[in-house]
């Protein structure tokens, strides 16, 4: 039987080599493989400043923190995500109000938020949680110019598109992560993201006032730079200035990220080929891949099919052994948002588009005799069906 999976990681001999030395090195925590690691991945997405943390949701937590949510503050976001990219309100107090998605990316509609906001006194709302789902980098330029309409911070949620881009009017790519139009962005570096540290997480930023805020919040608002303090009582003394977290990283988990980013290029250029393979494969046939954008900015941290026959194919798959996966169902249909007023029916698109919806196996290992496997049983389950 085969054992595909969606998703898998990747570790070199080189891999654990470095991760080997770190062990055998002065630092264990926050090194100096931290701050390899997080200027090694801000010059990846052409950002300013990254500052390393334990993991995405950490990364997420302290962005809403950052950027001032506290109980009350109404912050909009997508249904079709990781659940942590709305939670991350929750966990500040304040409240998620999710606007539905397009039809054929399953990203954040700009209208349906544009729509909410129109229908509500200016000041309702706070800021925009975006997702580059699937890797499809979103339109930050448009949602820019929306949110300075409005007076909005945007936080990006680019964990599925580390190397993604997307075109802007001028005709430049603007990676995903860049800072050029969120005020901040987060990435994952869970095994099953595109680059793994075990657990991590990182947040990049072009802003100064930002990028210290979050460097005293990882690690719980304490300071010890002689400029910031209030008082100095000798050279032991720190204040603790905000509520912070301990969300810091470790230079063990950055040296196995840091080894990974050498790699980085080389494994999207990948998944971009094996998304190739599939297109080729699913065209004149009723199974729908996502909408692909033409610019070639996609990161396929998913390749995402749309299909009537959504849970048979996933059962006649999983029987086979090949491991697909659904991203996701509905944040606003878990059991916590439906205590907190969300409904059935409140998002009609992001709905359907989870009825439907099936990601294939998506990694650079996926070798191309396993990959037409799986385009030969999900065209025979779904065309036999029709
Ligand atoms: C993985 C993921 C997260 C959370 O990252 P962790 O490192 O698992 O905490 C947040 N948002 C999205 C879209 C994700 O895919």
């Amino acid at each position: 039987m085969l054992n595909i999976p969606y998703g898998r990681q990747h570790i070199s001999q080189d891999d654990v080599e470095a991760v080997v030395k770190t062990l055998q090195a002065a630092y264990l925590t926050q090194g100096p493989t931290v701050q390899a690691f997080e200027e090694a991945f801000a010059q990846y997405v052409d950002a300013r400043y990254a500052v390393a943390v334990t993991n995405g949701t950490a990364a997420l937590h302290l962005c809403a923190l950052a950027l001032g949510v506290e109980p009350g503050t109404k912050v909009i976001t997508t249904p079709i995500t990781f659940a942590a990219s709305a939670n991350c309100i929750r966990y500040c107090g304040g409240q998620v109000v999710f606007a539905d998605v397009e039809p054929n990316t399953a990203l954040l509609d700009i209208e349906k938020v544009r729509l909410l906001l129109e229908s509500h006194p200016k000041g309702t709302f706070s800021g925009i949680i975006p997702v580059d789902f699937a890797g499809q980098a979103v339109d930050l330029a448009s949602f820019r110019a929306l949110a300075d309409e409005y007076d909005l911070w945007i936080i990006e949620d680019a964990c599925h598109a580390p190397g993604g881009y997307f075109t802007d009017g001028k005709g430049m790519k603007q990676r995903c992560g860049n800072g050029q139009f969120a005020d901040a962005a987060i990435f994952s570096f869970h095994p099953v993201k595109h680059i793994a540290c075990g657990e991590g997480g990182m947040i990049t930023t072009n802003d100064r006032e930002i990028y210290e805020k979050l460097l005293l919040l990882r690690t719980h608002g304490i300071t010890k730079d002689p400029t910031q303090l209030q008082e100095n009582h000798g050279g032991w003394y720190y204040e603790m200035q905000e509520l912070g977290f301990n969300y810091r990283i470790s230079d063990i988990n950055c040296a196995l990220g840091l080894s990974q980013m050498n790699r980085a290029h080389a494994r999207l250029a990948k998944r971009q080929a094996i998304a190739k393979v599939y297109d080729q494969a699913f065209m004149d046939t009723p199974i729908r891949p996502l909408t692909q954008p033409l610019d070639g900015g996609h990161a396929y941290h998913l390749y995402v099919i749309q299909t009537q026959e959504r849970k048979l194919l996933y059962d006649q798959l999983r029987a086979q052994g090949v491991y697909a996966q659904v991203h996701y169902i509905p944040v606003h249909l878990q059991p916590y948002y439906q205590r907190l007023g969300w409904r059935k029916g409140d998002l009609p698109v992001a709905e359907e588009y989870y009825e439907q919806c099936l990601s294939l196996p998506m990694y650079p290992e996926l070798t191309l005799a396993e990959q037409l496997q799986v385009i030969e049983l999900t065209k025979s389950s779904i065309l036999c069906e029709h």
